[in-house]
């Protein structure tokens, strides 16, 4: 054959029918699906259902620039965040999805890495590194489409997060919500509930108000906003490897968050996030990198006060720069924190505990959330 054949797939529409099997094998195994996956499942459901309303045939159902405002129909998580209560059951549910995919797209095409984090209660770094239980990533990377000497074919992931507990009163996100988008959790095809363990006072709102904050959580998170919630770990004698440890999973949160396809409105932040301003043609630069910040590029500003004490914004940093600056105050505290021997109580150390983050212009910036119950009492009187 001559010339070149372009053969192209889209891997959102093959993702999305091989997601429903790839479900049955997680419920077959009581695993409990949680977090991004959800908020997706959901969001791309509501505009389908919107684009079924509007079109009554599937031709362009995959293609986003067709009817753009249903485009979020498309929306495929790559990864799945699973919650076992057995051990056991790690390996069974992954072999019945490991031969889902070659039974689906054949031997030589399936491709898989597996890790494991376990949890030693008896070494405090790895109960503070995985503090609900052991947690198993696998990912998978798939080529579809693959035809000798004409076509290479298309590789995608699919990766999964199984976290392990035997406390079974214990839901995910084990009491260490992110974001209020994140609060739901599905047990079966079209059971999908809010967790009972976000660690915020949601948990422990009555009935009727629960229901309440639920559907306009839903309402805010199909309109891509949400609010923040990460609260830091709480140990006793609390400790700078503690404090480490969530800054970075508080960083690794926000910048996921940032850079997502469908641009998200966080309602309360300590940062500003901005997105990119279609018509207004302006000309930044990142006060990290002095280099311009393009009129299509997001980017971060630290909130700051005027003269009368109005909140304004500060200098804009590219949102890459800002978390290359946190990552490397991180990597520099987790050296000292693995140089000094963990001694618990002493005077060094409770220095240590202290906020060490600092923006460029050198203020503190503090990504623990005290408490939420302003955003809940919001929620309740909207
Ligand atoms: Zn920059």
């Amino acid at each position: 054959m001559s010339g070149t054949v372009k053969i192209s797939y889209n891997v959102n529409n093959i993702k999305s029918n091989i997601t429903w099997d790839v479900k049955n094998i997680i419920f077959k195994w009581q695993g409990i699906i949680f977090g991004g996956f959800v908020r997706d499942s959901i969001i791309a459901e509501h505009y389908g259902q919107l684009f079924w309303e509007k079109h009554n045939y599937n031709k362009h159902y995959w293609n986003e620039q067709f009817d753009p405002s249903t485009a979020a129909r498309t929306l495929i998580p790559n990864d799945v965040d699973i919650c076992l209560n057995n051990e056991q059951n790690v390996n069974k549910m992954m072999e019945d999805i490991t031969a889902l995919f070659i039974r689906e797209f054949g031997n030589a095409n399936v491709k898989f890495t597996k890790r494991l984090l376990s949890r030693n209660s008896l070494d405090f770094k790895s109960y503070i590194d995985n503090p609900i239980g052991n947690l198993y990533t696998y990912t998978y990377t798939i080529v579809v489409g693959e035809i000798p000497y004409v076509s290479l074919g298309t590789p995608f992931n699919y990766s999964f997060d199984i976290i392990t507990t035997p406390k079974k009163h214990l839901k995910p996100p084990f009491n260490r919500l992110d974001f209020l988008c994140n609060c739901f959790i599905m047990t079966n095809h079209g059971e999908i509930m809010m967790s009972n363990c976000t660690g915020t006072e949601i948990d422990k709102l009555k009935l009727v108000e629960k229901k309440e904050i639920e559907s306009k959580i839903l309402k805010d998170m199909i309109n891509f906003k949400t609010d923040y919630c990460m609260k830091f770990m709480k140990i006793s004698n609390n400790n700078s490897y503690a404090s480490v440890k969530s800054n970075s999973l508080a960083c690794n949160r926000i910048e996921k968050m940032c850079n997502k396809k469908y641009p998200w409105t966080i309602q309360n932040m300590p940062i500003i996030i901005e997105q990119p301003k279609k018509l207004v043609s302006m000309c930044r630069n990142c006060c990290i990198c002095q280099d311009t910040i393009k009129n299509k590029q997001r980017y971060i500003a630290m909130p700051a006060l005027d003269s009368n004490n109005k909140e304004i914004q500060g200098p804009p940093m590219h949102t890459d720069c800002f978390f290359k600056y946190m990552n490397s105050q991180i990597q520099d505290k987790k050296r000292d924190c693995e140089n000094i021997s963990y001694n618990i109580g002493s005077a060094d150390y409770e220095d240590n505990c202290k906020i060490f983050l600092r923006c460029p212009m050198r203020n503190e910036i503090d990504f623990d959330i005290q408490n939420i119950t302003n955003i809940i009492e919001r929620y309740l009187k909207s």
